[in-house]
């Protein structure tokens, strides 16, 4: 396998191990810039230019410029574009079918399970007033009732616990189901797109959206970011929230109407919200959300990294087998547009 050109372009790979890899099996790279990885102007123009003639583009989230049908098209043998993370929202994959290109993601478990830990920690932040707290104490205060807790777990004492809602039961949303049983809270979910039977696995009381809006103390959101979750949860369906509930937003930034959410926080229809995603990142200076103090607990997109063994490490290395796979003719395992594979194997296929 030798001359295949590989466009790195988002590269997050510090210790350089997967660009030796490619380079041993006889791959030329084209290295983008590491910053497109947050938005900073238009790059489009620039990523044609490199991806020309490209077998294979790979990178981590890119958010400066989507891989966009220009991009794809400015390589006629283009086989594959491997993201190291979860999601393809930065990908278009319908042009990317028409064009008979693989697209791959890499849901490895140190992500995925990376921000389900991290949601609870945002929860249990919020509920708890951990923050407050916090402050109090090194402002030289003490005990004030204004920072009471909320209780979590059903007690013997007939107290019902709290009820959680999960809208999304995927990976992260089935992994937060199971971090959360041996609280003994009531676990509702909302995802019309799996079987009653994972639901039961999960330990999670099916429902409608309207339902799980209006019954849960804290409400959270893993779906995917598409055409039907975007601004999935605007004014209408705030309004159908208790005044106490609490909001966490750790999927992504467009699937709830920030605007809206600002206004329900501002006015107290809901009591807080915690979110690491946002509808535009970084998180302009401007933004109301800065002006809610503790209403609102904010994480500049990172609730799923982590040192060591916990960063995106196994997803650079899953990128590469794909891409290496995708140069052999052989189809990685982690495809997100399966349709394509009877075309893509009449093309590239060994
Ligand atoms: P997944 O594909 O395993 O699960 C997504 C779930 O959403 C699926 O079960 C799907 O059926 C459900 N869904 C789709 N449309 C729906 C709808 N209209 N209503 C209700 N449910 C719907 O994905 P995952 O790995 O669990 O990731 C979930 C989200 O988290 C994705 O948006 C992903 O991009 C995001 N994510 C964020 C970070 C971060 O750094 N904040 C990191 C990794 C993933």
């Amino acid at each position: 396998m030798a001359n295949h050109k590989v466009f790195i372009f988002a590269p997050a790979d510090e210790t350089g191990e997967s660009h030796r890899a490619l380079e041993a099996a006889g791959c030329e790279l084209t290295l983008g810039q590491a910053g497109w990885m947050t938005p900073q102007g238009d790059n489009e123009q620039e990523m044609v230019g490199l991806a020309e003639g490209a077998d294979a583009l790979m990178g981590t989230s890119i958010r400066s410029s989507p891989i966009t049908r220009t991009i794809m098209e400015s390589s006629p043998q283009l086989r594959i574009v491997a993201k190291y993370t979860i999601g393809v929202d930065d990908i278009d994959v319908d042009a990317a079918t028409e064009l008979g290109i693989l697209v791959t993601h890499a849901p490895t478990e140190s992500n995925w399970g990376g921000v389900a830990e991290g949601t609870i920690a945002i929860m249990l932040a919020l509920l708890k007033r951990l923050r407050e707290r916090d402050a109090q104490v090194k402002a030289g205060g003490w005990r004030d009732q204004a920072m009471q807790g909320r209780y979590l777990g059903r007690r013997g004492d007939g107290y019902e616990g709290l009820t959680i809602g999960i809208i999304g039961l995927g990976r992260i949303g089935s992994r937060i189901s199971e971090l959360l049983r041996p609280w003994r809270v009531r676990l509702i979910g909302y995802d019309p797109y799996v079987p009653m039977s994972h639901f039961e696995e999960c330990g999670v009381q099916p429902v409608d959206l309207g339902t799980l809006l209006a019954e849960s103390d804290v409400t959270t959101l893993h779906v995917v970011l598409t055409k039907e979750t975007g601004h999935m949860i605007g004014a209408d369906q705030l309004a159908m929230m208790k005044p106490s509930a609490v909001l966490i937003n750790t999927s992504r930034g467009p699937v709830v109407d920030e605007h809206a959410l600002v206004e329900a926080i501002d006015s107290g229809r809901i009591a807080a919200a915690g979110l690491d995603v946002f509808e535009e990142e970084p998180l302009p200076s401007g933004s109301k959300l800065r002006e809610l103090g503790d209403k609102v607990l904010l994480s500049p997109h990172m609730v799923s990294s982590n040192s060591g063994t916990g960063g995106l490490r196994p997803g650079v290395e899953w990128a590469t087998r794909s891409v290496l796979s995708a140069l052999r003719g052989e189809v990685p395992d982690n495809v997100y547009n399966k349709e394509v594979i009877p075309a893509w194997q009449k093309r590239f296929g060994a």
